[in-house]
């Protein structure tokens, strides 16, 4: 029996593609922007903008919650983040509500 696999059968990998119709309306409160306004201080409810920035410890500088707590420059995981309002300090995942 030859092992040809000569089959016409293509495995490729199919993206299953959703309906394009979706709506994507973000326009609530004053047009925040981008970030999720989940995001917030645990200690004094303080919500980081789009235009906030973090220092990491190689001195990039970005918003941290942009990327989860991952420094871009040095891919650093920031498992804290100071708040930019009441300068304390939060573990990340406790920004998210
Ligand atoms: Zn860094
Ligand atoms: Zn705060």
């Amino acid at each position: 029996m030859p092992r040809d696999s000569k089959t016409s059968e293509r495995s490729a990998v199919r993206v299953a593609e959703p309906d394009t119709s979706i709506d994507i309306n973000i326009d609530e409160t004053t047009g925040k922007g981008p970030t999720d306004p989940r995001i917030r201080c645990p200690h004094c409810d303080w919500s980081p903008q789009a235009r906030d920035r973090w220092m990491c410890k190689c001195r990039h500088i970005w918003n941290t919650f942009d990327t989860g707590g991952i420094c871009p420059a040095c891919l650093y995981q920031w498992k804290i983040t100071q708040c930019l309002s009441c300068q304390k300090i939060s573990a990340h995942s406790d920004w998210y509500a």
